[in-house]
């Protein structure tokens, strides 16, 4: 016959053997239980917290949302899920002698419990590390918008921007530019000095103009060694201006690779976002006619997108082998 005491020892037994803490909170933030955690990385042991509030550990404003959570999780007895972090400056109070980390990520799960304690109620809080995992989901991120050689946005990522500031254009009449640029002959610089000297040219130019950038100006890799800025908030004549000011400064600044100095120019084509643009097609479009522009016309130049611009490329095509539609 097992006793009621034993079946208790059992449960809780159970309890703190779980990997994550699992709190019992009052509705007005006081820690009433703490079991668990033995795996959540930190260690430490939470169970000084009982009787004592959310406030009393740790930072007034982190407290006041955890409590708001609690609250929420009671009144309308739907189950809460929040990722939160511990930070310098804004941590949680630990034992004596336990070394600070620098961040602690936590998954928490809220839920209203049905019990009552000195006339309020409670909700469950499940508390799990994810630090590691958080700083892997961060790399991930990184790795999956960023472009490996030169760490500009890759096309995806880039798109996106793109398409944002279009969608601001149309919501808040916001203008924005873009510039597309090519390297000048590069195919040379492979064929002449080998592929990883090309590398060491594109990640130069790129050094170049990003230098050149404000802070709300992003750069993204949309082809092998074709480049993209997104410049928000700035008419075409800026835009032309600050093409023209990069531009002549990777003229002015050569490629110094162990073995050689190496002279580097590029076109560049600049657009705007107008009332037509949906999605960011015409908007590349119409930067790469301009910027196809300044290739024909002998490259190391900037050009704006004009709608004669297409017209004289029809000129150019209309016996070749493409018809241009429309026109
Ligand atoms: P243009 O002035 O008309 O642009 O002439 P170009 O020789 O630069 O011609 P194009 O822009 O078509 O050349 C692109 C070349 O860039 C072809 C391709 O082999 C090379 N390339 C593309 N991606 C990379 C890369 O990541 N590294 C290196 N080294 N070369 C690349
Ligand atoms: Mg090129
Ligand atoms: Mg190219």
């Amino acid at each position: 016959m097992v006793s009621d005491e034993q079946v208790l020892a059992r449960y809780f037994s159970v309890l703190d053997t779980l990997p994550d803490h699992v709190f019992v909170f009052s509705e007005s933030g006081e820690y009433l239980d703490v079991y668990g955690g033995a795996e959540n990385a930190t260690g430490f042991d939470c169970k000084p917290f009982i009787g004592r509030r959310l406030h009393d550990v740790m930072p007034q404003e982190l407290a006041d949302g955890f409590l708001a959570h609690i609250v929420n999780a009671i009144r309308t007895q739907e189950t809460q899920y929040l990722k939160y972090k511990f930070e310098e400056g804004r941590m949680i109070e630990l034992p004596n002698g336990l070394v600070l980390p620098k961040e602690l990520w936590f998954e928490g799960v809220i839920k209203s419990l049905p019990i009552d304690q000195n006339g309020q109620r409670s909700a469950l809080w499940i508390a799990k590390n994810i630090t590691t995992q958080h700083y892997l989901e961060m790399e991930l991120k990184h790795l999956s918008e960023v472009d490996e050689l030169t760490g500009v946005y890759n096309r995806r990522s880039f798109t996106k921007l793109l398409q944002a500031a279009i969608d601001r254009f149309h919501d808040q009449e916001e203008p924005c530019a873009l510039i597309l640029f090519d390297i000048d002959n590069f195919k040379r610089v492979n064929d002449t000095l080998g592929h990883n000297v090309g590398d060491e040219v594109i990640r130069h130019v790129v050094n170049v103009f990003r230098a050149g950038l404000g802070p709300s100006m992003s750069m993204g890799r949309i082809g092998g060694e074709e480049f993209a800025i997104l410049a928000p908030q700035m008419q075409v004549s800026e835009a032309l201006a600050l093409s023209e000011a990069l531009r002549t400064t990777l003229f002015n600044t050569s490629c110094e690779t162990d073995l050689y100095e190496i002279h580097v120019t590029a076109s560049l084509g600049i657009a705007e976002v107008c009332r037509d643009d949906g999605n960011t097609l015409g908007l590349l479009s119409r930067a790469d006619e301009a910027m196809y522009e300044s290739k024909k016309r002998g490259r190391n130049q900037s050009r704006v997108f004009k709608p004669s611009v297409k017209e004289e490329w029809a000129e150019v095509v209309e016996t070749s082998w493409i018809k241009v539609k429309g026109l």
